[in-house]
């Protein structure tokens, strides 16, 4: 079929077309690559659209950090004419064009598939759920298959307009996301939309239409169901985005925590103020961070949130006296595969985690040759930095690390003179009867510090 052709006869009524001096969008804020993908398809021929995230943010004064491409040129067709294109995905056909380390995304309008066809070539839909999504069809179409209005916004390489088939423009202004349908019906299409709803929300500042969000209780369940792995890549977009904090607080004013992570939601339940307050501050330097470029990880992240349900386990196994490292070893493992049933967390994250935490008692071992031996580990940084935020815990704790954060600022000789003797109490920072935490377990095992430590 000519796609060309369907996509001109195809006229919406709903259709506003927003003429270049009545928006905001300059070139200058679109990537050159964008730019040079959408200029290519066009003078080939093809409709050419910027579309999606990049142009709702565009509209709102920021800086889209992808662009994503809408045609009529299926993806063989946007082979044809790069080189520097590659064809991806089963379950959502595209390719990606690729300038250095910038990748434009080239979609095909989709079609919306025939009504009640449940399995009509290559649109696949399993109870409700579309597995595939690879039936071309019209610009129109396209627009009506995007998830939030906002979302669905073409920006016309050919005259520079913005062409809005569902009222997006004005939600836009409004500062407000409606799904575009039957809110039911396009979350069990996709549940992972009600997460996207919370993280745009949280990203953009925008409120929930309440018909957008009333679906959430009764659909939530329906996220168990969504693959563990994109769930994984969610998260990160939810949580090391920049907006974390708000993210997580929608996220459990939603309902929805629980069934991204529910040892975390049950923890909290619990009434655990301490274990909100290091999930809160956790969050919310990694949005600083964010925010000043500076690097972030998401084992850091997934020790964070998890923290309580890990903590509360190994206590309570070593109440029924396991041994304090086989209580936290199975704590973080079972608390591990719990998650991942839901989050794909990769296994070079969950060891992360695993070591921040499995650090955490060792804090409480101040004689000095385990004192030099825990500040070398690999880990000692992000476990040290997980410890500060605990200190909601007890005062002992928050003492612990005020006489770790003193430690490292000694010279070696300084703090391997004061672990030697007594002389500890005296260095350590005034306020910090951190020897009372410190000094506990130093008692506990000093019988075993028998000779002078070479390090
Ligand atoms: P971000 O700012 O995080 O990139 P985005 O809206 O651009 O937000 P993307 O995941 O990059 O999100 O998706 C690009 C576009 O693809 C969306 O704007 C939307 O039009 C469409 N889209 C993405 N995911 C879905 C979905 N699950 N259902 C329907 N449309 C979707
Ligand atoms: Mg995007």
């Amino acid at each position: 079929m000519n796609l060309k052709a369907r996509n001109e006869n195809d006229a919406t009524s709903a259709l506003r077309i927003i003429p270049r001096e009545q928006h905001v969008i300059s070139r200058k804020n679109i990537s050159k690559a964008a730019l040079r993908v959408l200029y290519r398809l066009n003078e080939a021929g093809y409709a050419a659209y910027l579309v999606g995230g990049a142009v709702r943010d565009l509209l709102l004064g920021g800086h889209p950090k992808d662009f994503d491409v809408a045609t009529n040129a299926t993806p063989e067709d946007v082979k044809k004419l790069f080189r520097n294109c590659r064809l991806i995905g089963r379950r959502f056909r595209l390719a990606h064009v690729v300038y250095g380390s910038e990748i434009i995304e080239v979609a095909t309008f989709r079609g919306t598939g025939e009504e009640g066809v449940a399995n009509d070539g290559d649109r696949h839909v399993v109870d409700g759920r579309i597995v595939r999504d690879n039936v071309w069809g019209t610009i129109e179409e396209d627009a009506v298959r995007r998830d939030f209005r906002v979302n669905a916004l073409y920006y016309d390489i050919s005259d520079f307009s913005v062409r809005d088939y569902v009222g997006g423009v004005q939600d836009v202004q409004d500062r407000v996301l409606h799904l575009i349908g039957d809110p039911e019906t396009r979350y069990r299409e996709d549940p992972v939309r009600m997460l996207r709803a919370v993280r745009l929300a949280a990203k953009l500042n925008f409120r929930i239409d309440a018909a957008a969000s009333a679906p959430f209780d009764d659909l939530g369940p329906l996220l168990a169901d969504a693959a563990p792995a994109r769930l994984f890549d969610e998260s990160l977009k939810l949580f090391l985005a920049g907006h974390g904090l708000k993210s997580f607080r929608m996220l459990e004013q939603c309902g929805l925590l629980r069934f991204m992570f529910p040892a975390t939601a049950r923890a909290l339940k619990r009434g655990d103020d301490a274990l909100r307050s290091l999930i809160e501050q956790g969050l919310s330097s990694t949005d600083e961070r964010v925010a000043e470029g500076k690097s972030v990880t998401p084992a850091f992240l997934f020790a964070v949130l998890l923290w309580g349900e890990v903590r509360d386990l190994a206590h309570a196994w070593m109440a029924k006296g396991v041994d304090s490292n086989e209580a936290w070893s199975r704590a973080s493992m079972n608390v591990v595969a719990e998650q991942c049933q839901r989050v794909a967390i990769p296994r070079r994250f969950t060891f992360t985690m695993e070591e921040i935490w499995s650090l955490q008692p060792r804090f409480e071992q101040v004689q000095r040759k385990r004192v030099f031996r825990l500040m070398t580990h690999p880990r000692f940084r992000a476990a040290f930095d997980f410890l500060l935020l605990r200190a909601g815990e007890s005062p002992a704790i928050r003492e612990l690390g005020q006489w770790w954060d003193h430690a490292q600022k000694l010279p070696h000789e300084t703090l391997a003179a004061a672990l030697s003797g007594s002389a500890a109490v005296a260095e350590a920072p005034p306020q910090a009867s951190a020897s009372q935490a410190a000094a506990k377990p130093r008692k506990r095992r000093r019988r075993r510090k028998s000779k002078p430590d070479a390090s």
